[in-house]
């Protein structure tokens, strides 16, 4: 399904090459946990086919995106964080603080969450 790019850390993720803990996996994404977490929920669902931004999103694309919001749902009420509330979130490019170059959503849970984000 994917076009998989062989210097991509999410790429090699959804590979099994470098480990990660795996907490929902669908037909078109998976979720891990984020590294480095921010909040004491932070997960980054990221779909099997390698998309390198938003801006590289094709019409073809719109049902892997939205498969995307269906994780955090899904994910969200796993957590135990649907009814307070989460973030989901994607960067997109540099400026917003982008460092992976495979789209990911960040689910971000379980503490209050300042706005505007810095
Ligand atoms: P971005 O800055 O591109 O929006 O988010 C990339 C995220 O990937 C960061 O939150 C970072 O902590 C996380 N990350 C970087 N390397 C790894 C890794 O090897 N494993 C996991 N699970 N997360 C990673
Ligand atoms: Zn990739």
């Amino acid at each position: 399904m994917s076009k998989e790019n062989s210097d991509c850390l999410f790429c090699k993720i959804l590979a099994g090459d470098i480990p990660a803990d795996i907490v929902y996996e669908s037909d078109t994404a998976i979720a891990v946990r984020d590294i480095n977490p921010q909040a004491p929920t932070h997960v980054l669902i990221i779909p099997r086919r390698h998309i390198a931004t938003i801006n590289d999103i094709e019409a073809t694309d719109q049902a892997i995106v939205g498969s995307l919001y269906s994780a955090a749902r899904e994910i969200a009420t796993a957590e135990g964080i649907a009814d307070e509330g989460y973030r989901a979130v994607m960067n997109c490019n540099a400026a917003a603080g982008q460092t992976v170059f495979h789209i990911h959503l960040h689910l971000l849970g379980g503490r209050e969450m300042g706005w505007p984000p810095g």
